[in-house]
């Protein structure tokens, strides 16, 4: 139902444009979609479909239920699970064939406990992060014990803490400090037949090419993995799309929205949008934020409500009327608001800003 006119048009080939952008220039490793929170707010089930369609062979999410909403929704290839879950889901786990990370001797054990054989596991080794894993020096004892306990050691992985920045000397020695974790596990024998590495920045700006994976996020839905350079082949997929609720003329002195913050100097008209933060629209793009109306950017006057906002409308040679498009995110005409120009103005990223649109936005795929 759309009776608000309010929602996310996903545009799938897009999304298929920026997986396969990451294929052929990384081949021969393979991309691993990362589709974790709700593919970054733009519909998991969705674009897990036709990543798979498209030859994407493993995804990534972070936590279990993520994973299992996928399989009921019919997905059958590899999932990795990049989080914790309490060890009572374990069964779960190998019911449903997910593969799990296993990031300490003690979480190890947990699992163990209720599930002692049969599960496909990854290991996360911390080069850097120090968010989750063993060091380089204990992760070669946990890779043994994982080996002999009859679970399938199936690969090992770790994370770039900083390969957005412009110095590149941290992920270079995380690189360093990983290459000599896989030197050591060949040399006790111990193969491992899945070894990823980079994300979206990493795989852009690192030879990983040793590697079999990378892990693609936030690149594949067309979003700019760095702020330090501008990958110009990526296409957004997401745009943000709403109507015209209601045009009014203002008076000198009228105020706008709760807290009257703001104030008309002079005769004004003024729109009204039917979203809000209750959507994920962030609050601080109160005064701050704008819209494209008949092709044209429109500044949010006052406080930006749970569910409305107000623009300006008064520089528009053509008013606009109830029921005219409103675009949030993405191109109208000339003119194009990208979700990295929301994150600057409310002092985020841009993964913060797809990932917050909340779920009474309906996506609509295309
Ligand atoms: N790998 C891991 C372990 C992650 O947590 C993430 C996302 O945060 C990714 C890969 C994907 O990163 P990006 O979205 O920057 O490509």
């Amino acid at each position: 139902m759309l009776s608000r006119r309010t929602f996310l048009e996903i545009d799938l080939t897009a999304y298929i444009n920026n997986l396969m952008f990451f294929s052929r220039k990384l081949s021969p490793t393979k991309v691993m979609a990362v589709v974790k929170s709700n593919a970054y707010g733009h519909g998991a089930i969705e674009l897990s479909r036709v990543a798979i369609e498209n030859g994407i062979n493993k995804l990534a999410v972070a936590f279990v239920e993520e994973a299992l909403e996928l399989r009921e929704a019919g997905v059958k290839i590899p999932i990795i699970v990049f989080n914790y879950f309490d060890p009572e889901y374990s069964k779960e786990v190998l019911a449903n064939d997910l593969t799990i990370t296993i990031y300490s001797e003690q979480q190890f054990k947990r699992i163990k406990e209720r599930v002692p054989e049969g599960l496909k596991v990854h290991l996360n080794v911390d080069t850097g992060m120090r968010r989750l894993g063993p060091d380089v020096e204990s992760a070669l004892k946990l890779a043994k014990d994982i080996v002999d306990s009859g679970y399938f050691l199936e690969g090992v992985y770790t994370h770039f803490a900083v390969a957005d920045e412009r110095d590149e000397s941290f992920s270079l020695r995380q690189l360093r400090d990983f290459r000599r974790f896989l030197e050591s596990i060949r040399k006790i024998g111990i193969t491992i037949p899945i070894i990823h590495v980079a994300n979206s920045a990493g795989a852009l700006r690192f030879n990983c090419s040793e590697f079999d994976y990378a892990r693609i996020g936030i690149a594949s839905y067309g979003l700019q993995p760095s702020e330090a350079f501008q990958i110009n082949e990526l296409e957004p997929v997401l745009s943000w799309k709403s109507v015209v609720s209601y045009v009014k003329k203002l008076k000198k002195g009228d105020s706008i929205s709760y807290g009257r913050t703001f104030i008309a100097r002079k005769e004004m008209t003024v729109a009204t949008v039917p979203v809000g933060y209750g959507d994920g629209y962030n609050r601080k793009l109160s005064n701050r934020g704008e819209v494209l109306i008949g092709g044209k950017r429109c500044k949010i006057l006052g406080r930006v409500c749970m569910d409305q906002f107000v623009v300006d409308v008064s520089h528009l040679s053509k008013k606009p009327k109830i029921g005219d498009e409103v675009v949030l995110i993405g191109k109208q005409g000339e003119e194009r608001i990208t979700v990295e120009e929301i994150a600057k103005l409310i002092d985020t990223i841009n993964y913060e800003v797809t990932c917050t649109i909340t779920s009474r936005v309906p996506r609509i795929y295309r």
